[in-house]
């Protein structure tokens, strides 16, 4: 039910973090990964880590941000590996100033990176996948997507939007057998909260004083999730909204 030999999944800023660990999760379970993100030498690191543990992956560049970046990854990984069955759009950014000290450029560089990235990546992978008789669309969501805060207006307002998409986008694609779900991870370790950590006074005690399992995610944390939205076991789960947290949502 879980198995994903055969299947190509494409994790754009699938380089680290996140990305990676769900990368390594769909490899573990068979799946050809496409590292697709712009610091080639991040995603030639992750590429050797998924074949060292016995997985397959290419690197692609990308930058989510450009229509004709995005087309251009989907046209190499079909080109390099003949399908697209597992789309992870993870790519993301923050720019944590307050709404009346962010800049319009700042805030449109958040919001393309965050939720228009989604959009472009998706509608590129929809008639591959509707081709192949089905896929699975994996949006990364946040807290942030339903709670806000001072430093976050623009990071929350784009994933407070691929909440949305991603039930469009799953009521739109259903009868294409493409199941499209968001995952929220709570606070997860990896170099985007570790820069969070220094700008964010208290954030290190606050996170582990409000989240119930009393510790940061780590990339690990969300490769099981990602398994389960990319296989069979999913297939009749769409437009779900996901927390992998730690339970930090539930707390009062
Ligand atoms: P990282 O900074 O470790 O990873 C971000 C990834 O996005 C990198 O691989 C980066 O690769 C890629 N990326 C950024 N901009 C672009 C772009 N324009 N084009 C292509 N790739 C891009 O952060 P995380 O792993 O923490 O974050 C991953 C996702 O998870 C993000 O969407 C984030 O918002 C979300 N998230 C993270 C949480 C956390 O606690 N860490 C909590 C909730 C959500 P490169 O620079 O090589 O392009």
């Amino acid at each position: 039910m879980f198995d994903l030999k055969g299947k190509v999944a494409v994790v754009t800023g699938g380089n680290g973090g996140i990305g990676l660990g769900m990368a390594r999760g769909l490899a573990s379970a068979g799946a050809q990964i496409v590292i697709a993100a712009r610091n080639r030498e991040k995603s030639r690191a992750a590429v050797a880590e998924i074949e060292k543990r016995g997985g397959a992956a290419i690197a692609v560049d990308v930058d989510v941000i450009s229509e004709a970046s995005v087309s251009a990854m989907t046209t190499a990984t079909m080109d390099r590996l003949g399908r697209l069955d597992i789309l992870v759009n993870n790519a993301g950014i923050n720019i944590r100033k307050p709404a009346h000290e962010l800049a319009l450029d700042e805030w449109r560089r958040v919001l393309d990176t965050n939720l228009t990235s989604a959009f472009l990546c998706s509608r590129a992978a929809y008639p591959i996948m509707k081709r192949g008789g089905g896929g699975k669309v994996i949006n990364i969501g946040s807290m942030m997507s339903i709670f806000g805060a001072p430093f976050a207006p623009a990071y929350s307002a784009s994933k407070g939007g691929i909440v949305q998409l991603t039930k469009s986008l799953a009521t739109t694609w259903a009868r294409d057998n493409i199941q499209v779900n968001a995952v929220l991870p709570g606070w997860i370790d990896t170099d985007l909260t570790q820069q969070a950590r220094r700008e964010v006074p208290g954030l290190n005690d606050l996170v582990l004083r409000r989240t119930p399992a009393g510790r940061w995610g780590v990339g690990e944390d969300m490769a099981g999730i990602a398994v389960f939205l990319a296989s069979a076991a999913s297939d009749f789960i769409t437009g779900a909204v996901i927390p992998v947290d730690g339970g930090f949502s539930v707390q009062a």
